[in-house]
């Protein structure tokens, strides 16, 4: 297997608004715990039993159901080029067994303030056909209820995008996942984006580390 990226930071940094940009320039394709959860919470599997509760309380899922998921994804055929994994590793134990099983080139940490973090979580909505990520203010749609990628016009907002549980879900960040970016720095794969800017200016930075 090629090597992977890793797209790092708090929920709602952006990572999901980037990762379009990177797939395109590396060919790898995208793997975001969070849509592989919520799709099994919709299709009621019991991996989504499992994830439901915890997901609702803005809790991280059990590490061992985490690794589980990813241990199966990268047997897929499209995982031989490397992968970019978005919102995975959250916790030091999932980056260990992650570099057991697939090689790690580059982790993109993209740096928020708390307060814009509540800010762009409670704005967010996404387009239900396409997955298009989009903001009440800050990335409206160009033709108001009509997706800019795919024209269509019904879009989801998440249960656990509102501010109360996006406070818990802060902790968790601070607390279990910001501790790995140290541990990526001593391993020299950490490269940090400020993204206090326009999706457009973050994009820019994240572009420039790829070339
Ligand atoms: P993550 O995948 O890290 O949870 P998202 O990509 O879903 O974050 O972005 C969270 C929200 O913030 C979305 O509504 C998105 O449109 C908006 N957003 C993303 N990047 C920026 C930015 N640089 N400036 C303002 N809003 C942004
Ligand atoms: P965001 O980037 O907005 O936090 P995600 O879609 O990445 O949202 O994650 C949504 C929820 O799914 C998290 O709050 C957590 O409960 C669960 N989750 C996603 N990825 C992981 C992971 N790698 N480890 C543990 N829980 C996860
Ligand atoms: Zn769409």
């Amino acid at each position: 297997m090629d090597s992977s990226i890793v797209l790092f930071g708090p929920p709602g940094a952006g990572k999901g608004t980037q990762a379009g940009r990177i797939v395109q320039a590396t060919g790898k394709p995208q793997v975001s715990t969070g849509d592989m959860l919520r799709a099994a919470v919709d299709e009621g599997t019991e991996l989504g039993r499992t994830a439901k509760g915890y997901m609702e309380a803005g809790e991280l899922v059990p590490d061992e159901v985490i690794i589980g998921l990813i241990e199966e994804r990268i047997k897929l055929p499209d995982a031989s080029g490397g992968l970019l994994f978005d919102g995975f590793p959250r916790t030091v134990p999932q980056a260990e067994a992650l570099q057991n099983i697939a090689p790690v080139s580059m982790v993109i940490a993209i740096h928020v303030d708390d307060e814009s973090i509540v800010e762009r979580i409670c704005g967010r909505f996404t387009c239900a056909s396409c997955g298009e990520v989009y903001h009440d203010l800050f990335r409206p749609c160009k033709v108001e209820g009509v997706c800019d990628s795919c024209g269509g016009s019904e879009f989801k907002r998440r249960a656990d995008d509102s501010e109360e549980t996006v406070r818990t879900r802060l902790t968790a960040y601070h607390n279990q996942t910001s501790p790995l970016e140290a541990w990526y720095e001593n391993q020299g794969l950490l490269r940090r984006i400020d993204g206090n800017h326009t999706i457009d200016q973050v994009g820019e930075a994240i572009s420039n580390l790829l070339i």
